[in-house]
């Protein structure tokens, strides 16, 4: 099969028989699978960065191709996976409950775990309810699409996470999404908008570049215009605010936001989501978000981690300010290396490197090297901007820091040092 432009050609195949040579003349969904797609230039050059497996895990390092390497390139920013209080935790409901809920919260599958995730959640977010759905995705989807309707607007950062464009994709309503942090663009759909019911959505703290939502201008010009603010703390809850509770947290604007969304994949070191707000809100959002009615509930010992993951945001205040303290030393030393980690503050550093096939080189060289990082290319990043996404934990050392560092240094210069000799021989 030939490849034209976006049509494809195929061809008689004059040693098949001629029902299937017709076959093959008809439109078939399977043939763009046949062509060639970008990612195969990647896998040939021997460096594609993506599913590759981890054989064994201790937190802050992770065997990878029987070799052991720093993660600097996980959510786990408490470090709470492999805390010796949420493993025992888990172990217990495992031995109490099974191994899955095998149905949706609606039926069969709510446990009393879930109900006192929800009460924890209300509490630390300063929400009257909570409402756990099975991940943050499904939160993202579920919330949306059950609340806009045809009639409404909502305006969502074009930064904003995959779940919540795809949610938005989901919901009947109208979407405008403005340029990312604009808050001129937000104020002019908010004006065009007076009259309908409006929601914005925004992410609290942004996952590729690790900058924060303007959320006192956000929800200021929301009042103004009467609309609602929804922020997904997915990455900033456990992390940022007094209590843990994320950006709005941080900022002080906590009252003013809806809904908060998060997701339990990140610091409560499982898989599961939730959304808070108004008790009145939730328990209709339970009834139509139909990402949580019709998909299993988040399993028990993933319940039972999260609960221990957040009695211990709620007690131990140190674990956050441990992890900026780790972040903080891995942002000045990138910056003081010369890297381009943008204008991040937070566990999430962005090390922009530009050009697509070099970040991947300088990705699988870094494994090689006993670093595990992200490679983050377009259309997840703008073109152009393709990074590596790394992020650290509260339970780093100083000196996987510097590891990490100097690796981050030597790497770079061989690649160099083998570009300059490339370029020498085709010279
Ligand atoms: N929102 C944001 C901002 C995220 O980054 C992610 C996942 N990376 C999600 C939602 C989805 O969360 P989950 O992994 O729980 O589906």
């Amino acid at each position: 099969m030939a490849q034209a432009g976006s049509v494809t050609i195929v061809r008689v195949d004059p040693f098949l028989p001629p029902d299937d040579n017709a076959r093959r003349m008809r439109p078939d969904v399977f043939a763009k699978c046949e062509r060639r797609q970008p990612y195969m230039a990647v896998q040939e050059a021997g460096v594609y960065p993506y599913f590759h497996p981890i054989e064994a895990s201790e937190g802050t390092e992770v065997w990878v191709d029987g070799r052991k390497a720093i993660m600097a390139g996980s959510n786990n920013y408490l470090g709470l996976t492999h805390e010796p209080r949420v493993l025992e935790a888990a172990q217990t409901a495992l031995m109490r409950y099974g191994t899955g809920c095998t149905g949706s919260r609606f039926l069969n599958g709510t446990l009393n775990l879930h109900l006192q995730l929800e009460e924890l959640l209300a509490q630390i977010t300063g929400k009257e309810a909570a409402l756990v759905f099975s991940t943050g995705y499904q939160t993202c989807l579920g919330v949306i699409q059950a609340l806009a309707q045809r009639e409404d607007l909502i305006l969502c950062d074009r930064e904003n996470h995959a779940s919540i464009l795809d949610g938005c994709r989901l919901s009947f309503a109208e979407v405008r999404k403005f340029r990312h942090a604009d808050m001129e663009a937000l104020e002019e759909h908010l004006s065009a908008g007076e009259g309908r019911g409006m929601l914005v959505v925004t992410d609290g703290l942004f996952s590729m570049t690790g900058e924060f939502a303007r959320l006192p201008e956000i929800t200021a010009l929301a009042r103004r215009y009467n609309a609602r603010v929804v922020v997904d703390e997915a990455h900033s809850f456990g992390v940022f605010g007094d209590r843990g509770a994320g950006i709005a947290d941080h900022f002080g604007v906590e009252d003013e936001v809806d809904l908060v969304l998060g997701t339990f994949s990140k610091s409560l070191a499982g898989i599961g989501g939730f959304c808070a707000g108004p008790k009145y809100v939730l328990e209709y959002i339970r009834h139509n978000a139909r990402s949580l009615i019709f998909s299993a509930a988040t399993p028990p010992a993933v319940c039972a981690a999260a609960i221990k993951c957040l009695e211990i945001i709620r007690d131990e205040p140190e674990r956050r300010a441990r992890v900026q303290q780790i972040s903080s030393q891995a942002r000045t030393g990138l910056r003081n290396l010369g890297f381009n980690v943008g204008s991040t503050e937070s566990p999430i550093i962005p090390v922009i490197l530009g050009e697509r096939m070099y970040t991947f080189r300088f990705w699988h060289r870094l494994l090689a090297e006993g670093v595990f990082v992200n490679a983050v290319t377009a259309p997840a990043v703008p073109a152009g901007m393709d990074l590596l996404r790394c992020s650290f934990m509260a339970t780093h050392t100083e000196e996987q820091i510097e590891r990490f560092l100097s690796t981050m240094d030597r790497v770079r210069d061989q690649l160099a040092a083998e570009s300059l000799r490339a370029g020498s021989a085709a010279g």
